[in-house]
Parts: C-alpha cells; structure tokens; sequence
C-alpha cells in the first residue's frame, strides 16, 4: 500500500482526536467541485499535449522542428499542472478525510495524486535531472554500435543471428556483442533507481518500485506473492518445454545436452521468447487477403465488433485516424508502430496504423479496434474522466490481444470465407509453438524482471546488479550464461524497458494471463466452443460480457471485478488447461529423459 494512505490515516486519527471530524470533514459539493475543475483543466492540457504527440507522430518532416517544440511545450504545461505543488497539496488534504468520501471520489484523487508522483514540483530539480538522465539512457541504449568481430551490426542482426544460425560460434559471438551495451548503461541505472526513487518518495511512496504497482490498488509484497504464483502454476508446463528444448537444441547444435539452457542457445536474447525454435505449416491469409483493399481490412475489423453488438465507430474516426502508409511521394513519414488514441477522453478516438492487405494487419487491426471499443465503451456520463482507463494497466492490452486472437481463429476464418473449409493444420505444433510465446514469457516477466526490478529499487547495491540478474535468470528460467558475467557488465540494462518503462513488467504478465482467462470463459461459458477453434463473430452474448466489463473502465476494483464478472481469481490456470494437450504430448516426447528443473521453482 502506498504509504500516502497510511499517512493519511494517521492524519485523519489526528483530525477525530483533536478536532470535531463533521466541521472538518468537506462537503461532497467541495470535493466534486475540485475534482471538476481538475478534470476541466486536464482534458484541456492533455489534449493540446495529445494533438501535438499525434501530429508529431502521423507528419514526420524532416527539419521542420515546430512540431516537437510544439509537443515539448505543451508536454510541460501538462507536467506542470499534473504535479503541482497546490494541487498536491489540495488531494492529500482530501484524501485525509477519505473515509467520509465516496468510493468513486477516493479512486480519482488517488489517480491525481499517482499522476503527480511522475513530475512532483515540489522536487523540480529532481524531476528535471531525471527526465535528463531518462533520455540520456535512452539515446545510450538505441543508439549503441553493436559490433561482432569488429564489425558494426544491427540489433536486428543480432536477432537474425539468435533466430536462425546453427553455428554456436556465431551465435556467441552475437550474444555476447548484445550484452556489451549494459557496461555503459550500469552508472545511468544506478542513477536513474535514485531520482526515480527520489521523486516518488516526495509523495510518501517508499520506493519506485512501490508506486508502480500502487497504481493496482497493491502492495509490492501482494504484487510479489501474485507473480511467484503465475510462475508456480505455470511451472509444470514450463518444466516440460525447458526439457524438450535442451534435448531439441543439443541435436540440433550436435552437443551434449546440457544441464540448464545456455542463453546463447535460444532464438532471444533474454530468452523470452522461443517461437522461433518451431515452425508450423498454419493458415496462411496473405493471398486471400491481398486480394482485397486495406480499407476493406478496417471496416472488417470494425464489423466484427458492430456483430458483436458493439455501435459503429464514429465518422470522426475515418476523418482523424491515421490508418494507411503514406502516399510514396507524401513529404512526410510516420511512424509505423500500431497504436490507438483517446485523446480527449470525449469522443476524439483514432488509430495510428499503416494497414495493408495482409495477414498481420488483419489482426493487428482487430487488435487496435479493441484498444478503441474499450474507450467508446467507458466513455460515458457514469465514468468519470480521471477513471477512463484499463480496469488496470495490464487490462487494455489484454483485450486487444484477446480480439486479435480471435481475430486468427479457423472457424471464424472459415466461416468468412478466408481459409477454405476443412483446412488442416497441425494442432500440437501450433499449440507448442504459441506456447514457446506465450507460456515461455511469463517465468521471465513475472519472475526475472518482476524480481530484479523490485531488488533494484529496494537498495540493491551497484555491485550486485549482475549475479542477481542471473540468479533470477537461472531459477525462474533455468537459463546460465555461455561466458563468466562479471560486475563490469550489466546484463539486466540490456532489456529496454529496465531503463525506460521501469518497473511495471509484471503488465505484460497479467496481460497475457487474462487474456487466457477471458477467451476460456468466452469459449466455455458463453460459446460452448473449443477454445482452440472457436468463432466470436455475431455473438451479442459475448459482446454484453465483454461490454460489461469494458464499460466500467477503472470505477471498480480490478479484482473484485474479475471475481464478479469471471467468478475467479486472476490466474494462470485457465493458460495451463489451455495448453493441456500440449503438456501431455511434451510428456511423451520427453518419456526417459533427466528432468534438471526442480519440481517447483526454487523461488
Ligand atoms: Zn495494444
């Protein structure tokens, strides 16, 4: 819990000795009209910033700087009334008397005061050497010489190299021109553990670490306990593929097999994904798609939500969105990362795609749209401004990904006519390999970097950064490094988000866990379908669930609302019954073999 609301409490313990609590305690009128004219203010500000990040993102002209001074400036005045010194000092007032308030009241100074925490003015020199030191390490990181033999490379030659060559010289020697980045990250992380730490601790949160995950109504213990518990539950399935890929790989490379996987063995460079050790003859889209226009690829997306019951999206969306490639003679680029946009959180909703008739942006758009129904769907009298967003972080990019899944789904794709009825495909080499994606991910999000991060902001010294990355590596992955790793290296600063998205991995765990939970629900509660072939389109029962969840955006309690709306906890078991068959096929394949994980995770 963060200790702004033990503070509190003991503020307001004070409050009820010293003073009548009812003179004291103010008004819902006082309290509504302050949150009011924050929000007024907000929408205001965070608008102009977001106008100016969109056009900074949809019309790159090279040497043209007035878009970024644009976007700087009107970044800074949104920093600056977000973390305000009146404005901190107004929610924490309130905040002291949260018991007289309501519930939804309590939640939006809560988010007011989590926002603050990013650029308190009460420390602006901290926050400004932070921001400094941020993009420092940024510019660091992305723009490291990667060399092999003396030879600058791509990081994307690195990863051509880890995903495709069989020689482990080779493999090495890129594994090991990956990691070089991190001796120079190591003083820059050092730092930035103490200014992020320094300016949250400005608002009473004990470590950074502590104020990321408050921001899921939890404490770093809860948050902890809840990540060894995905890997506990998912660790017989893991057990089983960590046992076929040491065999599989010692054939493949003609070498012993070994005892724990040796990084440079793998198609990752941290090991986190391992999809590329498998290829499956699936269904292929691409022809069929490319016989039709990448507009007809969005107003498809969109008609898979309207047949759920979802409403159209608005014709601002057409007119604003920035769906396409640019023009081959346009004077501008864009950037061509897929993402979606709630900028006014009113109605002013976009897409940033570069669509084309094919089969990743079949999903990918089917992913997006999913990102813009859930803001549609919050959107509304009933849900206040400050509460318009994921149920919790990991929630919106779970429900994109969810849609995008069933975007891929055979029987939808036969019944649109997309793949040919009766197609075959390989079902347990299909199931393995989105398990070396999906199942491999999780004892690394939700063990190694969960752990690391949380160590890291609670003190660990600089010394230690490197064995204890690898020892998280080595008991949550059952990974050992190919060469010795000293402390003059910092492997962990090779990841990015360690140095510029810190310490909120443990999103993309729960991400990936409910996205599991919800299609299993989808599948067997309301469709009665195989979770492995099912077909969402048309089904107005599986909108209203999904409606219902969506449509209540952060109001509720994430957990209270899994256990309303699912009858569960969040947990891994619904990934684990998910790739059943798989674990028993793995089983066989791996009939005599020296199981070298422990039974359960050693830690
Ligand atoms: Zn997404």
């Amino acid at each position: 819990m963060p200790r702004t609301l033990s503070l509190s409490i003991f503020a307001s313990v004070l409050v009820l000795a010293c003073q009548a609590p009812p003179a004291d305690a103010p008004s819902k009128l006082q309290v509504d009209t302050f949150l009011d004219d924050y929000t007024e203010k907000l929408v205001e500000l965070s608008y102009a910033a977001d106008l100016a990040d969109w056009d900074a993102n949809t019309r790159i002209v090279e040497g043209d700087d007035s878009i970024v001074e644009r976007q700087n400036e009107a970044n800074a005045a949104l920093a600056a009334f977000t973390g305000s010194q009146d404005g901190i000092e107004k929610t924490r007032a309130l905040l002291a008397h949260r018991d007289t308030l309501e519930p939804l009241q309590v939640r939006q100074l809560e988010k007011i005061l989590y926002r603050a925490a990013n650029n308190p003015q009460t420390v602006p020199e901290l926050v400004e050497r932070r921001i400094v030191a941020e993009s420092a390490q940024v510019q660091k990181l992305f723009g490291f010489d990667f060399q092999i033999d003396g030879k600058s490379v791509s990081a994307n030659d690195v990863d051509r190299i880890l995903t495709s060559s069989r020689d482990l010289g080779e493999r090495l020697a890129a594994w090991d021109a990956s990691k070089e980045v991190g001796k120079g990250l190591k003083d820059g992380l050092a730092e930035l553990v103490e200014l992020r730490n320094g300016t949250v601790r400005a608002l009473g949160y004990g470590d950074y670490f502590e104020y990321q995950v408050s921001d899921y109504g939890m404490t770093v213990e809860e948050m902890t306990a809840l990540t060894e518990r995905f890997v506990r539950e998912l660790w017989p399935l893991y057990r089983e593929l960590h046992t076929w890929a040491r065999h599989e790989l010692a054939a493949r490379y003609g070498e012993e097999v070994p005892e724990l996987l040796p990084a440079h063995w793998l198609p990752n460079r941290w090991g986190q994904d391992w999809t590329a050790l498998v290829t499956v003859e699936g269904i292929d889209l691409d022809s069929r798609l490319a016989e039709h226009t990448a507009d007809w690829i969005v107003r498809e997306a969109e008609s898979f939500y309207t047949s759920l019951g979802f409403d159209p999206l608005p014709p601002s969306f057409y007119e604003r969105s920035s769906l396409y490639p640019p023009p081959p003679d346009a004077e501008y680029k864009k950037n061509n990362h897929a993402s979606a946009w709630h900028l006014d959180y009113g109605q002013d909703i976009r897409s940033l795609m570069s669509v084309e008739p094919d089969e990743r942006w079949w999903a990918t758009a089917h992913h997006e749209l999913g990102h813009i129904y859930y803001y549609m769907s919050y959107t509304r009298d009933e849900v206040p401004v400050l509460l318009r967003r994921g149920a919790n972080r990991g929630f919106h990019e779970a429900v994109g990904t969810l849609l995008g899944m069933a975007s891929m789904q055979k029987a939808f794709l036969e019944a649109k006519g997309l793949v040919a009825e009766g197609t075959k495909t390989d079902e347990i080499q299909s199931l393995l390999k989105e398990a070396l994606d999906s199942i491999i991910f999780i004892p690394f999000s939700a063990g190694t970097m969960s752990h690391f991060e949380r160590d890291l902001y609670a003190g660990l010294p600089k010394d230690e950064y490197n064995a204890r990355w690898w020892q998280y590596v080595r008991d949550f992955q059952g990974i050992v490094p190919p060469t010795e790793r000293g402390e003059e290296y910092c492997d962990a600063a090779s990841k990015t988000h360690v140095n510029d998205d810190a310490a909120q991995y443990y999103d993309y765990a729960l991400s990936q866990i409910l996205v599991y939970q919800l299609h299993n629900h989808i599948a067997e509660k309301i469709l009665h379908q195989d979770p492995h072939n099912t077909n969402y389109f048309g089904r107005k029962d599986v909108g209203q669930f999904l409606a219902s969840i969506l449509e209540q955006g952060a109001t509720a309690d994430w957990r209270e609302l899994m256990r309303e709306k699912l009858g569960e906890e969040i947990s891994a078991a619904a990934m684990l019954t998910y790739f059943a068959p798989l674990t028993e096929y793995l089983k066989e394949q791996n009939e005599g073999r020296t199981y070298t994980l422990p039974e359960s995770p050693g830690v």
